[in-house]
């Protein structure tokens, strides 16, 4: 019964692609599709055009690793940002995230994910070597490693930090903590004993 068709296999065949974007499951993918078809020149139609122009001109910024439709990126080709600083991350959405709290002025390096020995990936199929010859081309004077709180992020900013043990540049980390409006009563115990190592003077 599950396999009943509801619509043509053109419609089909969208609800089935719809359903593999994150955070999509077929549920969601059927209204999603249903919302396009009622909406089809306000959204549909837009949303096919964006589409199609978004997958002709993406490209992986040749610096960074960020991704963009020009290569280097907007951010490695804007001369307002501090050349002196990098923030390390694991993905662009990282990036992302970073931008949009936009706190620093600064550029990135994508690694493209984490060091990982039980999945195979290992230090060469990660952004690592285009990382130091970065920093070893000179002008950087501070790295933030801005990885994500897992075994996987820290390993791999020890590994980062070690590659980088002969260069001049101060690392730094993200601080680990109570979240902005976090509740106490609800943290887990390894966020608060980071938050209570990394307390601050009041
Ligand atoms: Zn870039």
């Amino acid at each position: 019964m599950s396999d009943k068709r509801i619509a043509g296999p053109e419609i089909e065949r969208l609800i089935q692609l719809l359903a593999k974007v994150p955070g999509l499951g077929p549920r969601s993918a059927r209204r999603a599709a249903l919302h396009m078809i009622k909406k089809k020149e306000q959204l549909m139609a837009p949303l096919a055009a964006a589409l199609t122009e978004a997958s002709e001109k993406v490209t992986v910024c040749s610096i960074c690793g960020n991704v963009d439709t020009v290569d280097p990126c907007s951010i490695c080709s804007d001369p307002r940002r501090d050349p002196s600083l990098l923030i390390v991350v694991e993905d662009v959405s990282d990036l992302w995230a970073l931008e949009r709290a936009s706190v620093m002025n600064a550029r990135y390096h994508v690694l493209g994910g984490t060091l990982s020995p039980l999945d195979g990936v290992g230090p060469d199929d990660l952004n690592i070597k285009s990382l130091v010859d970065r920093v070893a081309a000179g002008g950087i004077t501070e790295l933030i490693l801005a990885v994500n709180a897992t075994v996987e992020g820290q390993t791999t900013a020890h590994y980062i930090t070690d590659q980088l043990a002969d260069f001049d540049v101060r690392i730094t980390r993200l601080a680990h903590g109570v979240p902005v409006g976090g509740e106490l009563d609800y943290l887990d115990e390894g966020t608060l004993s980071a938050a209570l190592r990394a307390r601050t003077q009041f």
